[in-house]
């Protein structure tokens, strides 16, 4: 099933615990020291709270249920697609 993966990179706090569980779909910024989401869309909809976005095949359940609760800045969001 696919999935859209959202990150409110703003808030990220650069800890790595996203990047240890999924390092296919998260890497580490080296100019700001953010997780950066790979190959992520930047969405500026909402200028106060820019997100990257990215529509995946190839995340599973559980890494993606995984992600959501590790991330301490509670910044990760995974839906399941239709
Ligand atoms: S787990 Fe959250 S706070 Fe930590 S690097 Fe990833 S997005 Fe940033």
């Amino acid at each position: 099933m696919s999935k859209k993966i959202t990150h409110r990179f703003s808030d990220c706090i650069g800890c790595g615990a996203c990047i240890s569980i999924s390092p296919e779909h998260f890497s580490l910024n080296p100019q700001t020291f953010k997780a950066n989401l790979i190959d992520g869309q930047l969405d500026e909809s909402d200028p106060a709270t820019p997100v990257q976005t990215l529509t995946t095949d190839s995340l599973d359940d559980s890494t993606a249920d995984l992600l959501t609760i590790s991330c301490p800045a509670n910044i990760i969001a995974i839906e399941d697609l239709t």
